[in-house]
């Protein structure tokens, strides 16, 4: 072996062969000598010089007289393992629709849209499944009131499946089952889209109809990954009608409008649209301005799917773990009629 550390690999930054890994055999009989090298590939240009070298150092070293020979063998390297996740769409292959509900800015009710929605889809009978990929704040745990729920996982070859939780007729996975609030904030770049990919792309979903993806707010970098690593057939955009948040909902239109992007947008979704206070349920107090969503759905030439009120019980929905879509109150059938016109133009 010492002999043979004497042979350089000049396309290897001058490390030896022994260190290279590439001294598979010594036999040592007598008077003879036998080495055998092992090449990564059949036809390595250098493979001629290596076995020059080692048989010359060999015999530079043995006894005068010793017969040397150097074998070759062939060892196909182990396919590297390419840097980040690489998950397949096997776990997508029955999911007919893929939409992504994003908003420009955070705060404008985009996952109590999404929670509400994948349940008024489920009420209308369609399979339905939701991934709460608001890596910045997941609300799915909380929205449904599953926080203390882990998902399992099954073994599937040689990686894990997640198995999604299901409630309220839809299948449910958020990457707040796996990280506590505070971990998930400090999350940023390569390592948040990883866990994003994995949370849509190794869940067993099966035969769902619908799965509605909840992107992170904002239209960063995340987002852009998140579109072209997910298939996702196209988006919902959510707003409030403030004008603040309508010159986001521009940012979130041309972002999926990008030429890199170039995905469908199906409509926007109005969200606190008006105030409605539960003891004159037919008041509609227009508090963040009136036909906001409308005018920018006709500037962008998107549909208005619909326009949900600002009511308490939509906000205690979100906070008891139990849906305001669930209800037959005119909050809930909003969200109803909602999924109806979405399922309509997907149809
Ligand atoms: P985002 O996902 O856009 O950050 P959330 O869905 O978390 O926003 O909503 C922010 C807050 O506003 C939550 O407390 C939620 O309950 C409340 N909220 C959202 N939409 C409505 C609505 N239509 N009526 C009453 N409260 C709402």
């Amino acid at each position: 072996m010492v002999w043979l550390q004497e042979v350089e690999h000049p396309a290897k930054g001058d490390k030896n062969i022994v260190e290279l890994g590439m001294v598979e055999n010594i036999e040592a009989g007598e008077g003879s000598i036998t080495v055998t090298l092992a090449f990564a590939k059949h036809r390595d240009p250098l493979a001629e010089y290596l076995i020059g070298s080692a048989k010359a150092a060999i015999i530079r070293n043995a006894p005068a007289g010793t017969q040397v020979e150097v074998k070759t063998i062939i060892k196909e390297e182990a396919p590297k393992k390419k840097p980040g996740l690489d998950l397949g769409f096997e776990e997508l292959s029955e999911v007919k629709h893929i939409i992504g509900i994003a908003s420009g800015k955070g705060g404008v009710g985009k996952s109590t849209v999404a929670v509400n929605l994948a349940v008024a889809l489920a009420r209308l009978g369609y399979k339905v499944g939701l991934a709460d990929a608001d890596v910045y704040g997941p609300s799915v745990p909380k929205m449904t009131a599953s926080e203390a729920d882990m998902p399992d996982a099954i073994v599937n070859g040689e990686q894990e499946v997640i198995l999604p939780l299901e409630k309220y007729g839809v299948k449910w996975m958020s990457i707040g089952y796996f990280a506590k609030p505070e971990q998930a904030l400090i999350w940023r770049g390569p390592m948040a889209c990883n866990a994003l990919k994995q949370m849509i792309l190794q869940v067993r979903w099966g035969e769902l109809d619908f799965l509605l993806i909840d992107m992170p707010p904002g239209t960063g970098d995340i987002h852009i990954s998140l579109v072209h690593d997910i298939p996702m057939e196209g988006a919902v955009i959510v707003s409030t009608p403030q004008d603040v948040a309508l010159a986001d909902v521009e940012k979130g239109v041309n972002m999926f409008r990008n030429e890199s992007v170039n995905k469908p947008i199906f409509g926007l979704i109005e969200n606190m649209a008006w105030f409605t206070p539960a003891e004159h349920p037919d008041e509609k107090y227009y508090i963040f301005g009136q036909g906001g969503g409308q005018r920018m759905a006709d500037k962008y030439g998107i549909p208005l799917l619909g326009q949900i009120p600002i009511v308490q019980s939509i906000r205690e929905g979100g906070d008891t773990g139990e849906p305001a879509a669930l209800s037959t109150r005119p909050d809930g059938l909003a969200f109803v009629a909602l999924a109806e016109k979405l399922a309509e133009i997907l149809k």
